[in-house]
């Protein structure tokens, strides 16, 4: 018996700002081309019902429509969250549906989503935490 095939859907692909960024004016941002147009990077992995965002940005979470555990990635960049500042976007799945999202991400990377959304964490904050780099 073979496991069904996980599903990807790319959710951005763009840069941390996205394409086109604001007050660029570019080739790339001007562009009319609609393949010129890319959300912050976001990724959604999906089987059987179940799905996982890896990275929550603010484009992604309006194209997310059920239940999603959440991976973040560390931020390559140490002034940029554009990886992470969906995350309260999804909590109506959570709210409605009274579903606990699991998340998965580094200690690091938890601990600054921990304090950006501090008022997500105040009854009972729970972590599972990947490995140290
Ligand atoms: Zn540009």
């Amino acid at each position: 018996m073979s496991a069904a095939p996980i599903k990807l859907t790319i959710l951005g692909s763009g840069t941390s700002m996205g394409v086109p960024s604001l007050a660029c004016h570019c080739r790339v941002c001007t562009s009319k081309d609609p393949h010129d147009n890319r959300l912050r990077p976001s990724l959604l992995l999906s089987r059987n019902g179940q799905n996982v965002v890896i990275d929550t940005t603010p484009d992604s979470a309006n194209k997310l429509s059920a239940s999603t555990s959440i991976a973040s990635t560390p931020s390559s960049n140490p002034r940029s969250r554009d990886h992470i500042l969906g995350f309260d976007d999804i909590r109506p799945f959570n709210i409605r549906q009274k579903f606990r999202a699991p998340g998965l991400q580094q200690r690091e990377t938890f601990r600054i989503i921990r304090r950006a959304f501090a008022y997500v964490f105040d009854d009972h904050p729970h972590a599972k935490h990947g490995p140290q780099r």
